[in-house]
């Protein structure tokens, strides 16, 4: 079994950028190579802006390389929930804006040519429980009776249609969901970035951070110092020390991922005919998919803990019994993958974006960034020069966590909590 994640595993890496000259003064520095931070750099870098990416590892390196691939529609908390909390014109605005998001992939994959096995196959909410099932209907009632959105009920008789499992109680497909090989998206829009002529620098991690003056920053590195006018900051659930303040406002959550030996498409043909992005709607919820060389991708929060090769490792056992639960047909199947990596939980589960002490920042995707981040990165390229509400999240206000002052101790208390609510609810 690899621990490597299988999308960079089957894509190939840019060209080295460990070495690259680092100093001097640019228009803006980026940091994290991820789908955030090289989105923005290629737009504004296609504005004409001298752009350098600081990466503390490599392109991919966090959740971009390591996600389900899912490019998938609706906000991270369920569209009555966000009707409840911030009313409807609000709630609509930003339930919409991940449909934007997934056009703007479709739309740079084919501008930068990035052959990443995008297909809008749909996404399918899976009911973990009868009474789930009834919540997905409300759902689904509400998005066609307010917004004129359809969506498709599958009741459990007729589930075979969707999904060679007996696990569920029903489900509800959005058709607007797409899939994506994301090693080989993000990697793609790294190169796509620097043919625009943005600078990417790898191996190098920001340690300090010094304001100059308004948003003028000088960025400290092992591999040199640079100044710049702008500083997007675009480390999701990776943001350390240097980034304190956005830092104690996102827990880093590990969520880990397998990947089966090759099944052949007939068998993928039954397991999931439409290929479907699947979720389930448990809190500590199971999401799977085909992955386009026909294995069964499958991932959870197996564990709350700080994704490391351990307990990456234990979490793949977990995981292997989940997928078995689910298709008892695959036990004998090999598993060949298995890896893990943070997810940007904020605390109202849903991104925060905007300026704080001259640094401008986008992260707290909650577990749908694949889309949200790549559009974030356009947007900001659009806000950081000046156009406010190109910033869809800009009214929100960004809660600290409380009792989070760095290394996050209340991952397993989390943990319990939510395991809790899912045998509750
Ligand atoms: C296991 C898993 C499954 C997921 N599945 C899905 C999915 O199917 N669909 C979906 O929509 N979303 C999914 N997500 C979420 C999605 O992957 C993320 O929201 C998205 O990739 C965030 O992109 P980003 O560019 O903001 O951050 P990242 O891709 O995490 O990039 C941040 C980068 O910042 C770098 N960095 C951090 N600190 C510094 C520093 N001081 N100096 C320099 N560099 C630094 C890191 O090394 C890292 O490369 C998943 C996430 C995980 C972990």
């Amino acid at each position: 079994m690899k621990f490597t994640p299988y999308w960079l595993d089957t894509s190939t890496p840019g060209p080295d950028r460990s070495t690259t000259e680092l100093g001097g003064h640019v228009d803006v520095a980026v940091v994290g190579a991820g789908l955030t931070g090289l989105s923005a750099a290629l737009h504004l870098a296609r504005k004409g802006a001298n752009v350098h990416v600081l990466e503390r590892d490599t392109v991919a390196f966090g959740a971009s390389g390591r996600n389900g691939g899912m490019a998938t529609t609706g906000l991270s908390i369920g569209f009555r929930d966000a009707i409840a909390r911030y009313g409807f014109p609000t709630a609509s605005a930003l339930f919409l804006s991940y449909n934007d998001a997934i056009d703007s992939i479709e739309k740079l994959v084919g501008e930068e040519g990035i052959d990443c096995d995008f297909a809008r196959t749909g996404k399918m909410t899976l009911a973990a429980k009868s009474g789930h099932y009834d919540g997905l209907r409300k759902t689904h009632e509400v998005l066609a009776e307010r917004l004129g959105y359809e969506t498709q009920m599958v009741p459990k008789d007729e589930m075979r249609s969707e999904i060679a499992s007996e696990h569920y109680h029903g489900a509800m497909v959005d058709p607007k969901g797409a899939g994506l090989h994301v090693g080989k998206f993000t990697r793609g829009l790294g190169e796509a970035a620097a043919r625009q002529g943005a600078v990417v620098h790898e191996k190098a991690p920001v340690e300090q951070v010094r304001r100059l003056g308004g948003t003028k920053h000088e960025l400290v590195t092992p591999r040199g110092t640079l100044r710049a006018d702008q500083v997007l900051i675009a480390t999701s659930g990776y943001t350390s020390r240097p980034f304190r303040w956005q830092q104690v406002r996102i827990a880093p959550v590990g969520s880990f991922i397998i990947v089966t030996e090759p099944l052949g498409k007939e068998v993928c043909d039954q397991l999931i005919p439409n290929r479907r992005m699947a979720s389930d709607t448990k809190n500590l919820l199971y999401y799977f998919r085909i992955t386009p060389d026909h294995r069964l991708l499958f991932g959870g929060r197996a564990r709350f803990a700080m994704s490391n090769p351990q307990s990456d490792e234990k979490s793949g056992r977990i995981l292997q019994k989940a997928m078995v639960s689910v298709f008892p047909q695959l036990a004998a199947a090999r598993v060949d993958y298995c890896w893990g990596g943070l997810v940007d939980m904020s605390m109202d589960r849903m991104v925060h974006a905007g300026q704080h002490d001259g640094l401008y920042y986008s992260l707290g995707y909650s577990g749908h960034g694949v889309q949200m981040a790549t559009y974030m990165g356009k947007q900001m390229a659009e806000y950081m020069n000046g156009a406010e509400d190109a910033n869809p999240w800009r009214d929100l206000t960004f809660k600290r966590i409380p009792g989070h002052f760095g290394p996050p101790w209340f991952l397993p208390f989390a943990g319990a909590f939510y395991k809790a609510l899912d045998v509750v609810k």
